[in-house]
């Protein structure tokens, strides 16, 4: 995939987010989880792959609980150098919101880590502060280009049960920091998050003064931002609309019906 769309969906004369480039290519090495406060806050998972952070999505974050599939949606790869960033992107860029760096460490693969990533089952140990043990990302439909995968822990050593598997719960904090991302400030949560529930986009009710103009001049761009997010929702497969979708064919009552729905809309941006 290479840096392209990250460079393309991003204005760097704006946000403190790192321009990067590719990096050496090597199939395994470091992985980071951050925790993003963004229109819906979730857990941005990258491992990295080929001298990128190959990224998901993980509305819900990692859980130690092996009964627990956690939707994780295929993102855009990152610049190797985005491991490290901790930060407020500003409200009105891509991603607007706080980010910290809620476990950093290694990855390393289970048999070939390119033909896990091809057939859509990914494999890997992770060495981290927080995260340890054998996990797995599955692609939930083999079909080609669905950006929609599950992140789960095997069962091992590491493995834990019910509440106790929460570690996106018992622990919230920055591991460069040690603070809470509620530390890092930004628009407070209640008003970035009152978009969820309603029918109007996060966009429309979160914005200060200073980013609703700023949104305005950008109104000629909007069309190709909307139409370019539901090809991402639709598995990068343009002219389907949402009355046509069907619904998830998971049946695994782990996976969040609501987030998936919404990531197919288009209506969760990453
Ligand atoms: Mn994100």
């Amino acid at each position: 995939m290479g840096l392209r769309r990250y460079h393309q969906k991003r204005d760097f004369a704006r946000t403190a987010e790192p321009r990067g480039r590719e990096g050496r290519k090597r199939s395994s090495g470091s992985f980071v989880v951050q925790l993003h406060d963004a229109s819906r806050r979730h857990y941005d998972f990258r491992l990295e792959m080929d001298g990128v952070l190959k990224s998901w999505a993980c509305p819900k974050g990692p859980s130690f609980d092996p009964s627990q599939k956690r939707l994780a949606v295929h993102v855009e790869d990152h610049p190797l150098d985005y491991a490290s960033f901790e930060g407020v992107i500003p409200e009105g860029e891509y991603g607007g919101g706080p980010v910290i760096v809620w476990d950093r460490g290694t990855w390393r693969p289970e048999g070939d880590p390119h033909a896990g990533y091809d057939k859509g089952h990914l494999v890997f140990a992770l060495d981290g502060k927080k995260l340890h043990g054998a996990w797995q990302l599955v692609q939930m439909h083999r079909r080609d280009g669905d950006k929609n995968w599950l992140l789960i822990k095997k069962d091992d050593a590491f493995a834990k049960r019910g509440a106790a598997g929460e570690i996106v719960d018992q622990r919230p904090e920055s591991v460069k920091t040690g603070r809470p991302i509620e530390a890092l400030g930004g628009a407070s949560a209640a008003v970035r998050h009152r978009g969820e529930a309603g029918a109007s986009p996060p966009a429309a009710t979160a914005r200060t003064a200073r980013a609703r103009s700023r949104t305005a001049t950008r109104v000629a761009s909007a069309p190709r931002a909307r139409s370019s997010a539901a090809t991402r929702a639709n598995g990068g497969r343009a002219g389907k609309t949402t009355a046509t979708r069907a619904k998830p064919r998971t049946k695994s009552p782990r996976v969040d019906p609501a987030a998936v729905a919404g990531a197919r809309r288009g209506a969760v941006r990453f």
